[in-house]
Protein backbone atom coordinates (compact mmCIF):
# COMPACT_ATOMS: atom_id res chain seq x y z
CA UNK A 1 0.00 0.00 0.00
CA UNK A 2 1.28 3.62 -0.70
CA UNK A 3 1.58 6.27 1.85
CA UNK A 4 -0.83 8.77 1.79
CA UNK A 5 1.52 11.12 1.94
CA UNK A 6 3.11 10.29 -1.20
CA UNK A 7 -0.06 9.39 -2.53
CA UNK A 8 -1.15 13.04 -1.95
CA UNK A 9 2.27 14.52 -3.19
CA UNK A 10 1.40 12.58 -6.70
CA UNK A 11 -2.10 13.83 -6.73
CA UNK A 12 -0.45 17.27 -6.48
CA UNK A 13 1.94 16.28 -9.37
CA UNK A 14 -0.49 14.96 -11.59
CA UNK A 15 -2.24 18.66 -11.17
CA UNK A 16 0.98 20.83 -11.98
CA UNK A 17 1.62 18.25 -14.90
CA UNK A 18 -2.31 19.01 -15.86
CA UNK A 19 -1.79 22.99 -15.72
CA UNK A 20 1.92 22.84 -17.67
CA UNK A 21 -0.47 21.15 -20.19
CA UNK A 22 -2.89 24.17 -20.17
CA UNK A 23 -0.08 26.56 -20.25
CA UNK A 24 1.49 25.25 -23.54
CA UNK A 25 -1.92 24.90 -25.34
CA UNK A 26 -2.01 28.72 -24.00
CA UNK A 27 0.59 29.62 -25.88
CA UNK A 28 0.06 27.46 -28.99
CA UNK A 29 -2.91 28.69 -29.19
CA UNK A 30 -1.69 32.41 -28.96
CA UNK A 31 0.82 32.09 -31.64
CA UNK A 32 -1.57 30.06 -33.89
CA UNK A 33 -3.75 33.83 -33.50
CA UNK A 34 -0.18 35.75 -34.29
CA UNK A 35 0.63 33.95 -37.50
CA UNK A 36 3.72 31.56 -36.60
CA UNK A 37 2.41 28.30 -37.08
CA UNK A 38 5.51 26.65 -36.41
CA UNK A 39 6.33 28.10 -33.06
CA UNK A 40 2.09 27.23 -32.32
CA UNK A 41 2.96 23.52 -33.31
CA UNK A 42 5.87 23.41 -31.08
CA UNK A 43 3.74 24.21 -28.15
CA UNK A 44 0.75 22.27 -29.34
CA UNK A 45 3.55 18.90 -29.19
CA UNK A 46 4.31 19.93 -25.68
CA UNK A 47 0.81 19.80 -24.29
CA UNK A 48 0.26 16.55 -25.95
CA UNK A 49 3.93 15.87 -23.70
CA UNK A 50 2.71 17.22 -20.54
CA UNK A 51 -1.19 15.28 -20.55
CA UNK A 52 1.32 12.21 -21.26
CA UNK A 53 3.14 13.02 -18.18
CA UNK A 54 -0.09 13.67 -16.23
CA UNK A 55 -1.15 10.41 -17.46
CA UNK A 56 1.60 8.13 -16.30
CA UNK A 57 1.39 9.32 -12.84
CA UNK A 58 -2.29 8.29 -13.11
CA UNK A 59 -1.71 5.25 -14.13
CA UNK A 60 0.76 4.63 -11.68
CA UNK A 61 -1.17 5.64 -9.08
CA UNK A 62 -3.58 3.00 -10.58
CA UNK A 63 -1.37 0.22 -10.29
CA UNK A 64 -0.55 0.60 -6.84
CA UNK A 65 -3.56 0.71 -5.66
CA UNK A 66 -4.10 4.44 -4.85
CA UNK A 67 -6.61 6.86 -5.65
CA UNK A 68 -6.50 9.44 -8.40
CA UNK A 69 -8.26 12.58 -7.25
CA UNK A 70 -8.19 15.38 -10.21
CA UNK A 71 -8.16 18.90 -8.53
CA UNK A 72 -9.37 22.18 -10.47
CA UNK A 73 -6.86 23.38 -13.17
CA UNK A 74 -5.94 26.91 -11.95
CA UNK A 75 -5.70 29.82 -15.22
CA UNK A 76 -3.00 30.17 -17.67
CA UNK A 77 -1.74 33.67 -18.64
CA UNK A 78 -3.30 33.97 -22.34
CA UNK A 79 -0.67 36.78 -24.23
CA UNK A 80 2.92 36.99 -24.43
CA UNK A 81 4.59 39.83 -26.33
CA UNK A 82 7.06 38.05 -28.20
CA UNK A 83 8.20 34.31 -29.04
CA UNK A 84 11.29 34.96 -26.89
CA UNK A 85 9.38 35.98 -23.99
CA UNK A 86 7.24 32.84 -24.36
CA UNK A 87 9.85 30.69 -24.30
CA UNK A 88 11.45 32.20 -21.40
CA UNK A 89 8.28 31.40 -19.50
CA UNK A 90 8.80 28.05 -20.42
CA UNK A 91 12.46 27.55 -19.50
CA UNK A 92 11.60 29.27 -16.18
CA UNK A 93 7.80 26.83 -15.38
CA UNK A 94 10.09 23.77 -16.09
CA UNK A 95 12.95 24.81 -13.98
CA UNK A 96 10.08 24.80 -10.94
CA UNK A 97 8.93 21.53 -12.71
CA UNK A 98 12.19 20.49 -11.96
CA UNK A 99 12.27 21.10 -8.53
CA UNK A 100 8.94 19.65 -7.70
CA UNK A 101 10.20 16.34 -9.41
CA UNK A 102 13.41 16.26 -7.28
CA UNK A 103 11.64 16.93 -3.92
CA UNK A 104 8.92 13.75 -5.01
CA UNK A 105 12.01 11.96 -5.66
CA UNK A 106 13.30 12.91 -1.97
CA UNK A 107 10.16 12.40 -0.22
CA UNK A 108 10.19 8.73 -1.68
CA UNK A 109 13.42 8.11 -0.99
CA UNK A 110 12.70 9.38 2.90
CA UNK A 111 10.04 7.04 3.05
CA UNK A 112 11.35 4.22 1.89
CA UNK A 113 8.93 4.27 -1.30
CA UNK A 114 11.46 2.40 -3.91
CA UNK A 115 8.68 1.92 -6.30
CA UNK A 116 7.60 5.45 -6.60
CA UNK A 117 11.36 6.23 -6.41
CA UNK A 118 12.46 4.20 -9.65
CA UNK A 119 9.20 5.33 -10.91
CA UNK A 120 10.66 8.96 -11.20
CA UNK A 121 13.63 8.52 -12.61
CA UNK A 122 12.54 8.95 -16.31
CA UNK A 123 11.04 12.48 -15.16
CA UNK A 124 14.24 13.36 -13.69
CA UNK A 125 15.87 12.39 -17.00
CA UNK A 126 12.67 14.07 -19.10
CA UNK A 127 13.53 17.65 -16.99
CA UNK A 128 16.65 17.48 -17.79
CA UNK A 129 15.51 17.17 -21.77
CA UNK A 130 12.92 19.73 -21.38
CA UNK A 131 15.40 22.39 -20.41
CA UNK A 132 18.11 21.57 -22.48
CA UNK A 133 15.43 22.02 -25.16
CA UNK A 134 14.19 24.72 -24.55
CA UNK A 135 17.38 26.21 -24.31
CA UNK A 136 18.07 26.05 -27.29
CA UNK A 137 15.53 27.60 -28.91
CA UNK A 138 16.42 30.35 -26.72
CA UNK A 139 19.63 31.06 -27.73
CA UNK A 140 18.53 30.49 -31.43
CA UNK A 141 16.21 33.51 -30.57
CA UNK A 142 19.12 35.51 -29.09
CA UNK A 143 21.03 34.88 -32.45
CA UNK A 144 18.49 36.11 -34.39
CA UNK A 145 17.10 38.88 -32.47
CA UNK A 146 14.07 41.18 -33.73
CA UNK A 147 15.56 39.91 -37.66
CA UNK A 148 12.37 39.07 -39.48
CA UNK A 149 13.92 36.33 -42.00
CA UNK A 150 15.63 34.74 -38.82
CA UNK A 151 12.41 34.68 -36.63
CA UNK A 152 10.62 32.89 -40.12
CA UNK A 153 13.45 30.74 -40.68
CA UNK A 154 12.64 29.68 -36.56
CA UNK A 155 9.27 29.04 -36.88
CA UNK A 156 9.84 26.98 -39.90
CA UNK A 157 12.31 24.77 -37.58
CA UNK A 158 9.75 24.45 -35.30
CA UNK A 159 7.03 23.47 -37.57
CA UNK A 160 9.10 20.11 -38.11
CA UNK A 161 8.24 18.84 -34.28
CA UNK A 162 6.23 15.60 -33.67
CA UNK A 163 4.85 14.40 -31.14
CA UNK A 164 6.41 11.08 -29.79
CA UNK A 165 4.73 9.77 -26.38
CA UNK A 166 7.45 9.38 -24.10
CA UNK A 167 8.35 6.12 -22.83
CA UNK A 168 7.47 7.15 -18.76
MG1 LIG B 1 5.89 17.66 -17.37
Amino acid sequence: MIKKKIEDALNEQINAEMWSAYLYLSMSLHFEHEGRPGIANWFRVQFQEEQAHALALMDYLNARDARVVLQPVAGVPTEWESPKAAFEDTLAHEKKVTALINNLYAMAEAEKDFATRQKLNTFVAEQVEEEDNVRQIIDDLNLVGTDGTGLYQIDRQLAGRTYVAPVL
